[in-house]
């Protein structure tokens, strides 16, 4: 059995990934999106970042031959080389064999086999946060390392973005929970027991295997494609013989105020959702008016005006760029709508941009100015701050603010996996134009338009842009509907078992 450090990490991310590495069928794996290409990119800039002026060796060996790769690896270290970027330490114990490649071997004062020094390892990831996966995975590469120079090292860095100095690693602690992990790892591909499938969106969004792991959650009717359940719900879920969206959609919701994780609202919001994706079709949510007064409170919550204004922005988040301020202006009197893309081609452009946005937005100074989730609004008051705008330019903004993704989560409970942008504008009916663009398929776009300059990256953004703020008005207009419905006697608590 080989063992590597990458294993290692992805086993603490999803163990079934490592199972389907290591056993599954390559041809159900699906292609690397553009996204992860540029992820790739950006991590060899960042590795280049680090290693700066100073000199480094890399050992020289054939591709994949890794017995080579240790051999000429130890042929530096014995050398006393100072710098060994991305050596190869190997060994075998019983039917095991343990790789690791740790981006950096640095040569420091102490005892080994090859003299009065012995090497530490540092890793380079991109992350602002020295992650604990990243740190046991460290701890891993000590391990090899220990039994390749005959002594351990005291210390173990980790390098990440935006940090002048390393974070240094606690091997004490790390060396212990690395084993524990190790160990799960090695049981699991011994016992060839495949994990339990679970989606989770932050998770598995740029994993190979989504396509078949999602297939297999949806053929199955997965509780884990229900919005609201977490891993540990799930397990507690199943404890309780509760494993389909029948089980859950009959549930009384007060079996679950005591469970741990959940409480009798959770519980509540939990069995309304498998009500809602079982019969597929919305029900009011937790907020939903339920007379004359919260109704009014509901109107101004969800205000229509003569002219709106839907707002999304695009970012380069490893360039902490803001390029696009895209605004359609709903005009409900003249009955026209458009759309302004105010976008920045250059990185230089940001604050002429953002200046273009707060010339529209104040040529409407009373529209409201809808948007879905929080970021926007955050991003104004970045750039306010970054370029001193005026207060009375961005305070005034403010409340002119509607987040139509806090109002239509605590409105209505939708017969969708999660309440993104695109699920819920998609069930509503609306379509995008590109139906594989994303947010992160954009950052790769405009990534290869500061490359290569080709104006079919912008015009794609822009369009995909444009569809963002489209979809937010296609949930205002049926936010709006089914608001009505409140007039007409829905009631938020009818569908739920007591
Ligand atoms: S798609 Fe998700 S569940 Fe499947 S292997 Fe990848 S991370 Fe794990």
């Amino acid at each position: 059995m080989l063992l590597t450090a990458e294993m290692l990490l992805n086993y603490q991310r999803c163990s079934r990934r490592v199972f389907l590495d290591t056993y599954g069928k390559a041809e159900r794996k699906d292609a690397i999106s553009d996204y992860v290409l540029k992820l790739f990119q950006d991590s060899a800039q960042h590795h280049k970042a680090v290693l700066g002026e100073e000199g480094h060796v890399r050992p020289s060996f054939s591709k994949g031959k890794w017995q080579e790769g240790t051999e000429a690896t130890q042929a530096l270290m014995a050398q006393g080389v100072e710098r060994i970027y991305q050596g190869v330490l190997w060994f075998e114990a019983g039917d095991t064999a343990f790789l690791s490649v740790p981006d950096l071997l640095l040569k420091v004062p102490g005892q080994s086999i090859y003299g009065d020094w012995l090497y530490m390892p540092v890793e380079i990831k991109l992350s602002k946060r020295a992650k604990t996966e990243y740190q046991t995975t460290l701890a891993y590469h000590v391990k090899v390392l220990a039994q390749i120079q005959g002594s351990w090292p005291e210390e173990a860095w980790l390098q990440v973005k935006d940090r002048p100095n390393p974070y240094v690693i606690d091997l004490w602690e790390m060396l212990p929970r690395m084993e524990v992990i190790l160990e799960e790892l090695q049981t699991m591909l011994r016992d060839r027991h495949q994990p339990e499938v679970f989606i989770s969106r932050n998770r598995c969004s740029l994993c190979q295997w989504y396509g078949h792991c999602y297939d297999e959650a949806s053929d199955r009717g997965h509780l884990s494609l229900l919005p609201g359940v977490t891993q540990t719900r799930y397990k507690e879920l199943v404890g309780m013989g509760v494993t389909t969206l029948e089980d859950l959609a009959q549930m009384p919701p007060r079996t679950l105020e005591l469970t741990p994780g959940f409480g009798l609202e959770t519980g509540m919001r939990l069995v309304r959702q498998a009500q809602a994706t079982l019969h597929n079709q919305a029900l009011p949510g937790d907020d939903f008016p339920q007379g004359g007064k919260e109704m009014r409170l509901w109107e101004q919550m969800v205000p229509t005006h003569s002219v709106e204004l839907y707002f999304d922005v695009e970012s380069e988040p490893s360039l902490d760029l803001i390029y696009l301020h895209g605004v359609l202006v709903v005009d409900r009197v003249n009955q026209t709508q458009t759309f302004h893309a105010l976008l920045g081609e250059t990185v230089e452009e940001e604050p002429i941009v953002w200046q273009k946005f707060l010339d529209l937005v104040w040529a409407y100074p009373t529209a409201p100015i809808f948007h879905f989730c929080p970021y926007e609004v955050q991003v104004v008051g970045k750039l306010a701050k970054l370029y001193g705008t005026p207060e009375h330019l961005v305070q005034p903004l403010y409340p002119r603010f509607v987040d139509l993704h806090d109002r239509i989560t605590r409105l209505a409970t939708l017969p969708i996996e999660n309440y993104a942008l695109k699920n819920i504008a998609r069930w509503m009916g609306f379509d995008w134009r590109d139906a594989n663009a994303n947010g992160a398929q954009s950052i790769y776009w405009y990534a290869q338009w500061l490359e290569t300059g080709d104006r079919t990256h912008l015009e794609a953004i822009v369009t995909y842009n444009e569809d963002d703020c489209r979809a937010t008005y296609h949930i205002k207009e049926w936010i709006t509907a089914f608001l009505k419905t409140a007039a007409v006697g829905a009631n938020r608590d009818a569908a739920i078992p007591a």
